[in-house]
């Protein structure tokens, strides 16, 4: 049943050849049996699962399934889940039960119907690309347990690459969704800023969060989020505009499409195997019907250094919510007011998360905000006048994910400089606010390798489109890893 797609999950419940409360106990039993070795839940909920599959079940016999029903998913652990702990990685809510639900999982559980398994681990309130960040420890990605998965989904992936959830949740700030997808060979979409409510998702940098989702195919993402798309008037910044039916434009025919294919996506730093893979890639597309058109996006060379302004400033910001008093850790040593706020964070956070709220608080300071915020919004405004002028040339914009396959743990954790860089292709689509995607497309060393769309704004479906007919002509997403040992 692990190795199913949505689609066969769903005719097998129609047709009663398993029943939702077969298949939740089937994942439930591959959490436990495999999941010491990957880390990948943080919290699992089986009494919720079980009562979520007996209600579907119902819902199935008296015909009002959705495509969802019945179906389990896990939820990143940084979506609020009512009387769940939502920890969102960090010591600093190791005690937190959610008093309501995101959004997120109003709309995958209580309407569409689909199961929570539990709650993924992450890296420590989202910050980080390898999971290593996280209080409950690292993940293991399965196809190398000696490597890292991918962060800060690396829970959320571990658990889908394993076969332990059909798909689940993520969120994408930098690049949280595509880059440990690329690294376990998954599909991850990270959809237009403002088109999945962000109510109930823990802020780390709120004019760059998103939630989306990773599974093995293009076909099962768009199910997904599907569901979990739409305007949500909690969420300020969601976007009042219908959602584009997914699933109908899958198969539309790649006849004349325009990829684009920027030049400082494929210059020094990218290994030369997955340029390989990622050459084969486009021959594939163009075989296809695709053609290809050359074209530069000359200041995505500064998002890296632009999003390490931006996003630890809005972190600084959003993270001085937690402050001892209100909710989450609260220091027993303190004494006075001061030492409360001071060693409840200090207790309270990681080395990772503690960093950028320094270097947020330094670029939002006096005499330096000038000098680094104001000028990094401003380079932000190109890297988004560099897509728009990309579009007009092209339908969708390809790369590589990442420059490598997934490192060894441990080895970048001393040096954030290099960790900060594995999000060198993935963070220029977060500051335009633009969808993305990753997909499988090959291997290098058996470890998978991710191949990179762009779209312009609202243009998931094409996106998806473009990712289900290449999978429809390859079979690189259909590969699983061994079972952990
Ligand atoms: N790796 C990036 C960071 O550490 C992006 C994380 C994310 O997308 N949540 O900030």
């Amino acid at each position: 049943m692990h190795t199913l797609s949505f689609r066969q999950l769903a005719d097998g419940l129609r047709s009663k050849q398993f029943s939702s409360q077969d298949l939740t106990r089937h994942f439930l039993g591959r959490i436990a049996a495999l999941d010491s070795k990957l880390n990948s839940f943080i919290t699992v909920t089986p009494e919720i699962a079980l009562e979520q599959a007996k209600a579907a079940d119902a819902r199935l016999a008296a015909g009002k399934a959705t495509a969802l029903t019945g179906i389990p998913i896990a939820q990143k652990d940084i979506f609020c889940t009512r009387g769940v702990r939502t920890s969102c990685g960090s010591r600093m809510l190791d005690k937190f039960i959610a008093p309501y639900d995101a959004t997120v999982v109003t709309k995958l559980h209580a309407e569409a119907g689909s199961v929570m398994l539990g709650k993924c681990n992450m890296d420590e309130f989202a910050m980080g690309s390898s999971n290593e960040t996280s209080w409950y420890g690292q993940v293991k990605n399965p196809w190398d347990p000696t490597r890292v998965p991918g962060g800060s989904s690396g829970g959320s992936v571990a658990a889908v690459a394993a076969g332990l959830a059909p798909a689940a949740t993520a969120t994408d700030t930098g690049g949280s969704i595509r880059q440990p997808a690329a690294l376990t060979n998954l599909t991850g979409i990270k959809p237009t800023y403002g088109r999945v409510s962000r109510f109930g998702m823990i802020a780390f940098a709120s004019s760059l969060d998103q939630g989306g989702v990773v599974a093995h195919s293009a076909e099962d993402s768009a199910l997904v989020l599907q569901a979990m798309a739409g305007f949500d008037p909690r969420d300020s910044t969601s976007v009042d505009r219908p959602v584009d039916d997914y699933l109908a434009g899958l198969d539309r025919p790649l006849d004349g499409l325009r990829i684009g294919l920027p030049r400082e996506y494929f210059a020094e730093g990218l290994a030369p195997a997955i340029r390989t893979c990622i050459d084969e890639a486009i021959r594939e597309l163009q075989k296809l019907g695709a053609r290809t058109v050359e074209l530069s996006l000359p200041h995505a060379p500064l998002s890296v250094p632009t999003y390490y302004v931006v996003a630890p400033a809005e972190a600084s910001s959003n993270l001085a919510r937690f402050d001892g008093v209100r909710y989450g850790h609260r220091s027993e040593e303190a004494r006075t007011l001061e030492e409360l706020y001071k060693k409840s964070r200090g207790e309270g956070f990681g080395p990772e998360v503690q960093r950028r709220i320094m270097i947020g608080t330094y670029v939002l300071s006096h005499g330096y905000y000038d000098a680094y915020y104001l000028q990094a919004q401003k380079v932000r405004k190109l890297i988004y006048e560099d897509f728009r002028k990309a579009f007009e040339q092209c339908d969708v914009v390809l790369g590589p994910t990442t420059t490598d396959v997934a490192f060894e743990l441990g080895s970048k954790s001393d040096d954030p400089v290099s960790m900060y860089l594995n999000d060198i292709y993935t963070i220029a689509a977060n500051l335009a606010g633009i969808p993305a995607m990753s997909l499988p497309c090959g291997f290098v060393r058996g470890l998978p390798v991710g191949l990179q769309l762009m779209g312009n704004f609202f243009e998931e479906g094409r996106l998806l489109n473009v990712a289900h007919r290449y999978q429809q002509a390859t079979d690189w997403h259909t590969r699983r890893p061994p079972d952990p040992s």
